[in-house]
C-alpha cells in the first residue's frame, strides 16, 4: 500500500502556502527516488515554486542509508555533505555516522516540507503529449510535467558470474547485505574487491574477531587519509577537478610516496596508473579508514583476484586455492535503468543516462537525472549542486 506519509516524510501531502493554484499544481514534477539525490531535487524545486512529489519505493526517506553497515561513516565532511539548505548539526562531528545521516535525511524532509508518497516503486516512464505518463507498483498511473530520475547509482548489488558460483559450498554474500562483523567472529573471511566499502568491510572484521581475513584485489587502488594535518581530502579533489589529469596523476604521485608507506612487501604494491586516470575510469581512490595499518600487521591479506569456485574452494587469478567460510562479494551494483527507461534510448552503452544535472535528453525533453556519477568531490556534494541546476531548469520550462 501506497503511504502519504512516510517516516522522515512526515509532512506528507501537506503543501506550502501559495503552491495551489500554482500552474504546475495539477501536473506535478515528479522525482523518483526519496534519497538525498530526490530531496535535494524536490527542496530546490519548491524554493522556486514548483510542485515536487517524491514516489519512493520503501517506507521511508534514505532507505539505502538505513541499509548500510553499521560502522559506516561518511568519507566526506560534515560541511561538504550537507545538502542545500539545512545544515548538518556540529554535534555530528566531522565524519558523519549512519545513523546521524539517516537522522539528518529525515529532518530534511521535514524542514523542506517536502510531498513524499511512500510505498511506490516506479517500474516504466512513458511521454504522454508534452507530459509523462509513469507506472508504477499497484497498477497506479501518474502524468506529471517532468520526472526526475533520483534512483540511485548504487541501486542493484552487482554480483560477478564467477564460474561455479552456483555450486559453492561456502557462505557466499553481497556487501549490500553486510551489517557488522559479528556473525564472523573466529571465520575465515575472504572480502572481494578493494574499493572503499570492501577495503572498511575487511577492517570491521579484524577489529570484530574475524579468523583470518583476506582481500581480493585485481587492480591495486589508490589509497588516499581521509584527512592530512586536519585538511581532508576531499577539499584537495574539489580543488583538483578542473585541473589537467596529468598533473594531477603527477602530484598524487608524489604526495603519495611522501605520506604513504609501501605495502608492496604486504601484496599491495603501489597502483601503476594515475589517481586521476582511474577516477576518470570511475575508480575513486579508496579513503584509508584503517585499512594501511591493517595490511601491515597482517591482519588484513591482501590477494590475488578471485577467478572461480570449485565446490568449497576459492580459486585466484595467480592459481592459488584458498577455502575461507565466507566470501563477501563487494564487487559494486548496477544503475539497472534499462526496465524504467530502456525504450527511451537515453542510457549509455555501461547503463548510464546520457545527461544529468540540468540537461535533458533530446529525445526526451522533461527528463532529468541527478546520482548517475561518481565524483571524487564527493556524490552528496554533487546531488546538492545539481539540484539547483534541474530545478533552475526546470522553472524556466
Ligand atoms: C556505502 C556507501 C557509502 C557512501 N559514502 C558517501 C560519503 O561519505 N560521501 C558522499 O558524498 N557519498 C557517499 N556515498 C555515495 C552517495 O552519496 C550515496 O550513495 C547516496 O545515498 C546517493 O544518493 P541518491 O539519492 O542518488 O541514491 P540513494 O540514496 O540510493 O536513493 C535512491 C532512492 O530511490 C529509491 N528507489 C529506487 N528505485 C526506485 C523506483 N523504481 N521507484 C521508487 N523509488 C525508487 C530507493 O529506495 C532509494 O531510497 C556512499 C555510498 C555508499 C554505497
Amino acid at each position: 500500500m501506497a503511504g502519504e506519509k512516510g517516516r522522515g516524510g512526515k509532512s506528507g501531502t501537506r503543501r506550502r502556502p501559495g503552491l495551489t493554484g500554482d500552474r504546475t499544481d495539477d501536473r506535478p514534477v515528479y522525482v523518483i527516488g526519496g534519497g538525498p539525490g530526490g530531496l535535494a531535487v524536490a527542496a530546490a524545486l519548491r524554493g522556486r515554486g514548483v510542485r515536487a512529489v517524491i514516489l519512493e519505493r520503501s517506507d521511508a526517506v534514505g532507505d539505502s542509508w538505513r541499509r548500510h553497515y553499521d560502522r559506516l561513516r561518511l568519507h566526506t565532511t560534515r560541511r561538504l555533505s550537507a545538502l542545500p539548505g539545512l545544515a548538518m548539526p556540529r554535534s555530528f562531528g566531522r565524519w558523519v555516522s549512519r545513523d546521524d545521516m539517516v537522522r539528518y535525511l529525515e529532518k530534511y524532509a521535514e524542514f523542506h516540507e517536502l510531498e513524499i508518497v511512500t510505498g511506490v516503486e516506479v517500474t516504466r516512464i512513458e511521454t504522454a503529449g508534452a507530459d509523462w505518463l509513469l507506472h508504477a507498483t499497484g497498477g497506479r498511473r501518474m502524468t506529471g510535467r517532468a520526472v526526475v530520475v533520483a534512483t540511485g547509482y548504487n541501486h542493484t548489488p552487482r554480483l560477478p558470474d564467477w564460474p561455479g558460483g552456483d555450486a559453492y559450498t561456502g557462505e557466499l554474500l553481497h556487501a549490500a547485505e553486510y551489517r557488522s562483523p559479528a556473525p564472523y567472529r573466529d571465520r575465515d573471511v575472504l572480502v572481494v574487491g578493494v574499493g572503499n566499502t570492501g577495503a572498511e568491510i575487511a577492517v570491521d572484521l579484524t577489529e570484530g574477531g574475524a579468523a583470518r581475513v583476506r582481500l581480493a584485489v585485481r587492480t591495486p587502488p589508490h589509497i588516499v587519509r581521509r584527512s592530512t594535518a586536519g585538511w581532508p581530502a576531499q577539499r584537495s579533489a574539489v580543488l583538483v577537478r578542473r585541473l589537467p589529469t596529468r598533473l594531477v596523476d603527477g602530484v598524487s604521485r608524489i604526495q603519495a610516496r611522501l605520506l604513504l608507506p609501501d605495502l608492496s612487501a604486504h601484496g599491495l604494491p603501489r597502483p601503476r596508473k594515475g589517481l586521476y586516470s582511474r577516477v576518470r575510469e570511475g575508480a575513486i581512490p579508496v579513503q584509508d579508514a584503517g585499512l594501511i595499518d591493517a595490511v601491515r600487521r597482517g591482519r588484513v591479506e591482501p590477494v590475488a583476484a578471485l577467478e572461480s569456485f570449485d565446490a568449497d574452494t576459492a580459486v585466484l587469478a595467480d592459481g592459488s586455492r584458498i577455502t575461507p567460510d565466507t566470501v563477501i562479494a563487494a564487487t559494486g551494483y548496477r544503475r539497472a535503468l534499462e526496465g524504467m527507461i530502456g525504450h527511451l534510448g537515453v542510457l549509455d552503452a555501461r547503463g548510464r543516462p546520457v545527461v544529468h544535472g540540468g540537461r535533458t535528453p533530446k529525445q526526451a525533453p522533461g527528463l532529468y537525472f541527478t546520482g548517475f556519477t561518481n565524483p571524487i568531490s564527493g556524490t552528496l556534494r554533487e546531488l546538492g549542486r545539481d539540484a539547483h541546476r534541474i530545478a533552475k531548469a526546470l522553472a524556466r520550462g
